[in-house]
């Protein structure tokens, strides 16, 4: 019996496990290296506990159980860290839960290109080099009315291009009232200085006129710029200088006119009973020169930087080297360009661009939603916690609109038990989290909310099976 025999001599050989039938399919599988490691890790972990505790545990050194561990933890080990979640935190464009969610048509226009070769840069009419922003341009310019169009990275990136482009060793006048942080480190007067170009602050916090404006412009002004300060609002005693007078004054002094917009849209949000948000035409006919917007927050495609404007402007813009080391791979490409597409028919903009869609889904029919889900989460909850559906706000997120709230519903977990503990309800949150698809809520006023503006029919299925494996863990007492 194994048992009569000294603890050790259990314990079987790395060689004898790698020999066996199953350790020919792991290293198969993973690679030998890898299997070697994962054995010689998972018999140390034994040995140590057998030191430790003098007792092996009954069938733990069986060549199956070594194998079968070894085996879950290289298939763990691989599993990509990056994953989908379900997002019900109630902020739609999350920077953290990676912003907008893309259509179907963009994701298979990325699937069409980066499995092979495409015409990227390729002019397939004419044989010759072309330029990756020939898939873009022409669709950015009509959906803007702007003369030429360029896109990199992120709209940090674009910001950071245009003032190195176009003010470098050179003055740019900016509101206090602007000098925005953006989450991420984004700080204007940082970018100004990595840019290589001197940030002049004019007016106030709370007001700046045009005047302060005037008074700030000499003979080393490269540019004026207007900065959407998208996450916060200066309310009160406040004044900003309108666009169309920022652009007067620039061009009276032939300077350009720069709008870094943040979020931007393509098109007017009211129609989707959103409020309004300046979109990237509007800025243009109210006289700017150049304008900078994201791809990711309501446009709802990949993260990019997209800059319209002036053609002679644009053309300076792609001529820096920087232009080079923040340029768009072919999948944000493919995807963007296919997002761009359905902008052309306005009229089935809501239902097609999905952060459109989420943002003008009605309260009541996040509530039939709610009602649906409701018996399941509650049958998983138990005793010590009640499930209720409750009215709660949405935010647009990514520092769109700060102040406006969508009317949602949501389904809100509060534990019974009179001793409300604050780590009772970071239990049930993580518990959400440890799902295969991390369900993410918030804590707020006691209790878990889980706002499900975010929730489309065609995942409720997913989103209810997966409860069958929440384990809440919910103590109700000491
Ligand atoms: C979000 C934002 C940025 C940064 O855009 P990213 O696409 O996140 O790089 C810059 N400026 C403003 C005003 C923004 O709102």
């Amino acid at each position: 019996m194994a048992d009569a025999k000294p603890p050790q001599a259990a314990v079987p050989s790395v060689d004898k496990l790698l020999r066996s039938e199953e350790g020919k399919a792991l290293t198969a599988t993973f690679g030998r290296q890898a299997v070697t490691d994962a054995v010689r890790q998972d018999l140390t972990t034994l040995r140590k506990h057998l030191s430790e505790t003098g007792e092996p545990v009954q069938g733990e050194f069986g060549v199956d159980n070594v194998i079968s561990r070894v085996k879950s933890s290289l298939e763990a080990h691989l599993v990509p860290s990056l994953k989908e979640v379900f997002n019900l935190t109630g902020t739609v464009v999350h920077t953290n839960l990676g912003r907008a969610p893309m259509p179907p048509e963009a994701l298979d226009a990325v699937a069409a290109v980066a499995g092979g070769a495409s015409n990227l840069e390729y002019n397939v009419a004419s044989g010759r080099r072309g330029d990756r922003d020939d898939h873009l341009d022409d669709w950015l310019c009509n959906l803007t009315g702007a003369e030429a169009a360029t896109v990199v990275n992120n709209n940090a990136a674009a910001v950071l291009l245009v003032l190195n482009a176009l003010a470098l060793r050179k003055e740019v006048p900016v509101s206090r009232g602007e000098l925005i942080e953006i989450g991420g480190a984004f700080r204007m007067p940082d970018i100004m200085v990595r840019a290589g170009c001197k940030l002049v602050e004019v007016g106030t916090t709370n007001r700046t006129h045009l005047r302060d404006f005037a008074d700030a412009i000499g003979s080393r002004t490269a540019l004026l710029m207007k900065v959407h300060t998208s996450n916060y609002e200066v309310q009160g005693f406040t004044a900003t200088v309108a666009e169309t007078q920022l652009s007067q004054l620039a061009h009276d002094h032939t300077l350009p006119f720069v709008v870094d917009l943040g979020s931007g849209t393509l098109t007017n949000l009211e129609r989707f009973g959103l409020p309004h948000e300046p979109t990237a035409s509007e800025t243009l006919s109210s006289g700017a020169d150049i304008v900078t917007f994201s791809g990711d927050k309501l446009l709802g495609g990949p993260q990019a930087g997209i800059i319209v404007g002036r053609a002679d402007l644009i053309s300076k813009i792609k001529k820096n080297p920087m232009k080079r080391a923040m340029r768009c791979d072919k999948m944000t490409i493919a995807a963007l360009s296919a997002i761009l597409r359905l902008y052309a028919n306005p009229d089935q903009l809501v239902q097609r661009v999905p952060v459109l869609r989420l943002l003008a889904r009605s309260a009541d029919d996040i509530l039939a939603c709610a009602q649906r889900l409701l018996p399941a989460l509650t049958r998983r909850t138990g005793k010590s916690v009640s499930v209720e559906i409750l009215p709660c706000k949405s935010l647009i997120g990514s520092g769109s609109l700060p102040s406006k709230r969508l009317e949602s519903q949501a389904i809100v977990l509060r534990l019974n038990s009179a001793r409300r503990s604050g780590a009772a309800l970071n239990r049930i949150a993580a518990a959400f989290r440890a799902l295969p698809i991390p369900v993410i809520g918030r804590i707020q006023d006691d209790a878990f909310w889980l706002d499900l503006r975010c929730l489309e029919m065609r995942s409720e299925k997913v989103f209810v099976e997966q409860l069958e494996l929440l384990r809440l863990h919910a103590r109700s007492g000491p």
